[in-house]
């Protein structure tokens, strides 16, 4: 049994100021982290003690469906390059050389080195499929680490990495991990929900991502509450209501309109008194390419045309152009590619690449601007627009792609779907992820069929972020006074609390109620500490520990007050109750976990 006089629980009144969120703030006051440097946490008592039960529940289930393995955190550049991802992870990575003088990095994940065990080792069909999997210490350079343990460069992950002889394979791996994720955020007590997400930069063909809903959160979901359609922004999609178009005038071509001042959509649309759905916005980029085989990265200019009330969603583009990453073009470079100023933009009369990132310019249309007639849009050239602008008729593109983001309102996607999405802010807890090929075919994994033939093993990537269950179970159940943990995961189930340790007839109360708990297979903490009552609550309301036992001025006569933290509501029990009734508590919540 533990005893509070004797751990070091070093709670605090206030949070630092630079903690905003609910996480933040209370993982510093209630002594589970303390910050080492941006984005390094030490883990103290009660947050490792938490971490491990949410280790464990992670382990149990995956242990059903995989092997776990345990790989270094340090790795040598060869296998990054075989992958070209040496590069490709840019200043996510940390690197450093040893005494020779030889390249090494820290991981962030271990698709190279799960692949290279199965180049190496395995050999037939029959040895599929695998499933291997590892908890362990990972870490990335992010630029800005913040939030607490929300946004980090060193963090434990749950990952594993399926290899299948096929398709069919690959499907029925992916669904164990989708099942076993789910039994494992259910266990951990977390209202999440499963999402699609994008895959296209990963050359990967499904992605789905555990989310729980949290303003804390920097992940926007789309979802449908009348069909439960949930997308993450970076894929979601909606239907449009059409569009009434605008009367052409004159001879319906093209007509130059000088426009003094009208940089804005909302002027523009003001001056020609139309939606800002019929006007055309251009958002110009310059996108980066990586060079392969011994070439040079090069940044090439994009446009991207969209409705002026639709905003660009940069992932998609990425993934259909196919970059690395963007960043604004610059006034200079808008000369170059478009011989106009910002605010004037626009399709017409430009030269574009027929490939993505060729040597000229690469123009991106959203699919919402194809059908389209009688527009408006800037005439690159400051001051003047073009009105009567029909896509397709009076401009053309690289590509067309849908490469908007959908708005809160829309109509659902699902076919027969009379719901509107909504938008929610949401951190991401889990992914599963259909890798493909990618690794195994350029690191040359290969095992032999039943014919002899020489095949290549699909994959698959799945992640658990350990941290984020605790963040996410903190950021959805907290109050002013602290947080509350579901029971699998909190550091304890029940603190007893001594409302008087000087009176030794309490004090003998306390410690045989404690006893007793543990004798039923509880986590027990005796909160045995020479401190005011008023202070040991406040305590305890404040480390997410979800019951807490009085045991006070009433136990002389055989009754105690059990507290529920969630609710912040007590009862009185009677002292020879007390135990059965906790219990009974701790597994009714998990019961209504499993079956919600
Ligand atoms: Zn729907």
């Amino acid at each position: 049994m533990h005893r509070w006089s004797k751990l070091f629980i070093p709670t605090l009144r206030e949070a630092p100021a630079d903690a905003e969120v609910a996480s933040h703030k209370f993982l510093l006051r209630s002594g589970y982290i303390r910050q080492l440097g941006a984005g390094i946490y030490n883990y103290l008592f009660l947050g490792q003690r938490s971490l491990n039960k949410i280790i464990g529940i992670v382990r149990e289930e995956m242990d059903k469906i995989a092997q776990e393995f345990y790989l270094p955190g340090i790795l040598p550049r060869e296998l990054w390059e075989e992958s070209g991802r040496w590069t490709g992870m840019g200043d996510n990575m940390f690197r450093l050389k040893d005494r020779k003088g030889a390249d090494l990095c820290l991981g962030m994940t271990h698709e190279e080195i799960m692949t290279a065990i199965a180049r190496n080792e395995l050999r037939s069909y029959k040895q599929l499929p695998q499933i291997w999997y590892q908890i362990q210490t990972k870490f990335r350079d992010e630029p800005r680490p913040k939030s607490g343990l929300l946004r980090v460069r060193q963090f434990t992950m749950k990952d594993s990495y399926s290899f299948d002889i096929d398709k069919a394979g690959l499907d029925k791996s992916f669904d164990l991990h989708d099942a076993v994720y789910r039994r494992i955020f259910t266990r951990c007590g977390l209202k999440f929900v499963a999402v699609e997400a994008d895959s296209g930069a990963m050359g990967g063909s499904q992605s789905q991502e555990f989310m729980v809903y949290t303003d804390a959160g920097e992940d926007l979901i789309a979802s449908c509450p009348a069909c439960g359609y949930a997308a993450n922004l970076e894929k979601a999609t909606s239907r449009l209501d059409p569009v009434v178009e605008m009367e052409a005038t004159g001879d319906g071509m093209p007509e130059l309109v000088h426009t003094p001042g009208c940089a804005a959509i909302a002027d523009v649309a003001a001056f020609f008194k139309i939606s800002p759905a019929s006007d055309i916005k251009c958002v110009a980029y310059m996108a980066l390419k990586r060079g392969t085989g011994g070439q040079k990265d090069a940044w090439h200019g994009v446009a991207a045309f969209l409705r002026g009330d639709h905003q660009v969603n940069e992932t998609k583009l990425i993934g259909v152009i196919g970059a690395a990453e963007l960043r604004t073009m610059q006034a200079e470079e808008l000369q170059q590619f478009f011989n106009g100023p910002a605010g004037f933009l626009g399709p017409a009369g430009l030269r574009h690449d027929a490939q993505p990132l060729g040597e000229g310019l690469t123009v991106v249309v959203d699919r919402a601007l194809e059908g389209r007639k009688n527009m408006v849009c800037g005439a690159n050239k400051l001051d003047y627009h073009l009105r009567n602008v029909t896509p397709g008729r009076d401009f053309t593109w690289t590509l067309a792609a849908e490469i908007r983001s959908v708005n809160e309102d829309e109509n659902c996607p699902k076919d027969g779907c009379a719901g509107k999405l909504v938008v929610g802010k949401a951190v991401e807890i889990g992914h599963i992820f259909k890798l493909g090929y990618k690794y195994s075919e350029s690191m040359g994994a290969h095992v032999l069929d039943e014919n002899g033939k020489e095949v290549t093993p699909i994959m698959g990537s799945y992640g658990i972020g350990i941290e984020r269950i605790l963040t996410a179970a903190i950021e959805q159940a907290n109050d002013a006074n602290g947080f509350c943990l579901p029971a699998p995961i909190a550091p304890f189930t029940v603190v007893v609390t001594i409302t008087n340790v000087a009176d030794t007839a309490l004090r003998a109360t306390g410690e045989k109620l404690a006893d007793d708990l543990e004798a039923a297979g509880l986590d027990v903490l005796l909160d045995d500490r020479d401190e005011r009552a008023g202070v040991k609550f406040k305590d305890a309301d404040l480390v997410g520990i979800p019951y807490r036992i009085n045991v006070g001025k009433k136990a002389a006569a055989g009754q105690v007050e059990l507290v529920d933290r969630a609710t912040s509501t007590s009862v009185d029990v009677a002292l020879n109750e007390v135990v059965a009734l906790v219990k009974k508590r701790v597994e009714e919540e998990q019961l209504l976990a499993s079956s919600s």
